[in-house]
């Protein structure tokens, strides 16, 4: 699928979903966009619902769908937890050792690298700090944390990660200013590495960024904190109007609502609409 999307200039759409409402919303978005999708299971949600209970309730919500979903375990830290997943039968794993010294996140990233190759899945890995960033930061601190072409290089060359989570100017959560993606960066990791290239916090990016991103060999863009924040204002919206509805399905369902509106918005930027 992201190999697809690499070779034809696209990326694919990797949503996180936190409960029933938001895996239909990703599910039902990707159906009528008619777009090849991953749906992330990450670590907030396997410490609320659980790895195997979020597994199997998306192969329930599946049962209508026809466009390709793959099941990804996002930002995982533990070589257990990895081994867990291909064990419940997600698709894809990722394992982040980028917290860990350089030796340290080859090794536990090349182990997950082979046992998913094993199984056919595939394996992300990742290389740089992603921020979550500070008001205070300087540029100089920014700049320390892009990634550099020769760790990306050796990073690929010791791990054989199927495709690489980079450090190019994004952060987790909501900026605080408007962010500025390291194109020449992401050109040059590209030219050099040869394997797709993953957008983590793509929240509150640009679209315009986002797209040269896309154009420049990025392949799978993360979003995460834009759905929560759309689900979150469509149940606002609810309570705003009555403070009494006490219907779960009213609220949590225009939640789900909003919440597919922005996950289809974010198909078109990524041009995976109607690849499916
Ligand atoms: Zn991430």
């Amino acid at each position: 699928m992201i190999q697809h999307a690499w070779e034809n200039g696209y990326a694919i759409g990797a949503f996180s979903a936190h409960n029933a409402e938001s895996i239909r919303a990703i599910l039902t978005a990707a159906e009528e966009e008619r777009a090849p999708i991953m749906i992330q299971v990450g670590q907030k949600v396997i410490n609320t619902l659980g790895l195997y209970q979020m597994k199997d309730m998306i192969d329930t919500f599946m049962r209508d769908i026809t466009v390709p979903v793959c099941i990804h375990l996002d930002h995982s830290r533990q070589f257990e937890q990895t081994m867990e997943a291909t064990r419940a039968g997600f698709q894809s794993v990722m394992f982040d050792g980028s917290g860990f010294p350089f030796e340290e996140n080859t090794k536990t990233t090349r182990a997950v690298a082979d046992v998913a190759h094993a199984l056919g899945i595939g394996c992300e890995g990742e290389i740089g700090k992603i921020g979550g960033t500070e008001d205070d930061i300087t540029v100089d601190e920014a700049d320390a944390m892009i990634t550099t072409v020769e760790e990306a290089q050796e990073f690929v060359e010791k791990t054989g990660v199927d495709y690489l989570a980079i450090s190019v100017g994004t952060a987790h959560g909501v900026y605080k200013s408007e962010p500025k993606l390291a194109f020449e960066r992401i050109k040059e990791i590209k030219e050099q590495v040869k394997k797709p290239l993953v957008l983590h916090g793509g929240s509150g990016v640009p679209d315009e960024q986002v797209k040269k991103a896309v154009e420049l060999g990025v392949a799978k863009v993360n979003v995460d904190t834009e759905l929560r924040q759309a689900f979150t204002l469509g149940v606002q919206e609810v309570f705003a109007n009555d403070p009494e509805e006490f219907h779960l399905a009213h609220s949590l369902g225009r939640g789900e609502e909003v919440m597919k509106q922005k996950v289809k918005e974010k198909i078109r930027v990524f041009g995976s609409n109607g690849k499916a």
